[in-house]
């Protein structure tokens, strides 16, 4: 279940890892983007972890919201009103019921798809919410499917967002946007949640 503590702990390590993966993120969006990705995705999370050091939080959901709106307001580009959606739905989810994590991420993934309009297999963080989400329901997610659902970005060709302007030459290069899921998700698997 999701409490304040490990929800706080989640974006913490959530943080750390795109700061660490940072020009990773970005050397994944110079082929098929504008190289920006790891920049936008940092400057976001410095903006969540200095939200989450200065104030104080009742419930989960509020957690999830201050992600949302620091993402929102500070990520730019395709990104960060995704992410915030994700989490603005995610904190709704939350409230609702806190011990219900497949359901927190089913309302994320429909935030990302009510925003972004991309369905599985456009080469989109889409490509990694769906899979982590269904191994979530079978109940075994482990950080090896994480890695081997970015992985399976590759040989997609993009047809949503700013990859879908190279099509065919987009194909063969890692999504970025899935691989900074991924960090999320893998933050996920080390938290208490
Ligand atoms: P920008 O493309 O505006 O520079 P970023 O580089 O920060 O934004 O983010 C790019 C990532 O956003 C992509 O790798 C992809 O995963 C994700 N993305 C872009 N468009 C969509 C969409 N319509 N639906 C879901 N994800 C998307
Ligand atoms: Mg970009
Ligand atoms: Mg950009």
């Amino acid at each position: 279940m999701f409490t304040v503590e490990n929800t706080i702990e989640l974006f913490r390590n959530f943080a750390t890892k795109v700061q660490t993966d940072k020009a990773w993120l970005s050397d994944l969006d110079t082929p098929i983007g504008d190289g920006d990705h790891g920049t936008n995705m940092a400057r976001g999370l410095t903006e969540v972890t200095a939200k989450l050091d200065a104030g104080t939080y009742k419930d989960p959901g509020d957690v999830f919201k201050a992600a949302a709106m620091a993402m929102i307001g500070k990520t730019g580009g395709a990104s960060g009103p995704l992410y915030g959606t994700a989490f603005m739905e995610m904190s709704k989810a939350v409230q609702a019921n806190p011990d219900d994590i497949t359901g927190a991420l089913e309302a994320g993934l429909a935030g990302i798809q009510k925003r972004g309009k991309a369905t599985a297999g456009e080469k989109t963080m889409v490509d990694v919410w769906v899979p982590v989400i269904e191994s979530v329901k079978a109940g075994g997610l482990n950080a090896e499917h994480v890695d081997a659902y970015v992985e399976k970005t590759k040989p997609m060709k993009a047809t949503k967002g700013r990859a879908s302007y190279l099509g065919e030459r987009s194909i063969g290069h890692l999504d970025p946007g899935s691989a900074s899921s991924g960090l999320f998700f893998k933050a996920l698997l080390e938290g208490g949640a």
